[in-house]
């Protein structure tokens, strides 16, 4: 059986994830952190074909727990593609920034593309076959004021997806990543759309499912040619 891990899976761009790699054929892994009910919508959006993973990514133990777990009782089956998206957002300008808040956004994005992936690759590399899509922002493209926690979260992954696609893609395992702007979710409710939306060329947010679609052709074979790439999903907006 081949499956995709997608972090972060129970909301937001996560679950649209879910339904685009569901709809490929995919029996998806859904990973969340506290919401089971929503975890549980996206399981029945994608017609029961997955499973929910409960753990905090920015917890090493309960990914080698959770999830090495569920690699070890589960030989037979392959994970191919591996989405880490889980993310979240404390911003405050840096002189007001607090330990803790710079911890739980780079344990987040960062610690967690680390320790998820880790346990992932060694059956990648043995299927010699893979697909690594990394969730970033344009805020670790450019860095954005009042987020340099998660800028340097996001730009620490971007780095990384360059990095570890040099050391795998001799294995058939691709490494690539997505940069969306303004996306409406959870994450962006309580942003001024109509005073934002003044700067984006294409005068809107995106939707959940315009990032799961790049993030599917990232994820199919056919991509198999692109990889330590950033994608921006942004709607044209770069300053
Ligand atoms: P969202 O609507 O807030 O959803 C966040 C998802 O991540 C939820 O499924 C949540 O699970 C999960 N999550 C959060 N912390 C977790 C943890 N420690 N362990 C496991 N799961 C965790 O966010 P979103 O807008 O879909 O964002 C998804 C990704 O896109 C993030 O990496 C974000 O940084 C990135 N991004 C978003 C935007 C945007 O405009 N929305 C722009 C650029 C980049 P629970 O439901 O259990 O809380």
């Amino acid at each position: 059986m081949k499956c995709a891990l997608v972090t972060g899976g129970s909301r937001g761009i996560g679950r649209a994830i879910c339904a685009k790699l569901s709809a490929m054929g995919y029996y998806v892994l859904i990973n969340y952190k506290n919401n089971t009910a929503e975890a549980n919508t996206t399981l029945q959006q994608i017609g029961g074909n997955g499973e929910l993973l409960q753990f905090d990514v920015a917890d090493k133990a309960q990914i080698n727990d959770v999830l090495g777990g569920w690699i070890a009782a589960n030989s037979d089956k392959i994970i191919e593609v591996l989405v880490n998206n889980a993310g979240i957002r404390e911003d405050s300008l840096m002189a007001w920034l607090k330990d803790e808040q710079w911890d739980n956004v780079i344990k987040t994005s960062l610690d967690s593309f680390f320790y998820v992936t880790r346990l992932v690759l060694e059956g990648m590399m043995m299927n010699r076959y893979g697909r690594i899509i990394n969730v970033v922002s344009l805020s670790g493209l450019k860095g954005h004021a009042g987020q340099v926690n998660y800028s340097a979260a996001k730009a620490g992954v971007i780095g990384a997806t360059k990095a570890l696609a040099q050391e795998v893609g001799r294995s058939g395992i691709t490494v690539n990543a997505v940069a969306p702007g303004f996306i409406k979710t959870d994450m962006t409710e309580g942003l001024d759309e109509k005073e934002l939306k003044k700067q984006i060329p294409v005068n809107r947010f995106g939707t959940a499912e315009e990032v799961a679609h790049a993030v599917g052709f990232l994820a199919s074979k056919e991509a198999g040619y692109i990889t330590a790439e950033v994608l921006s999903i942004n709607g044209g907006l770069y300053s």
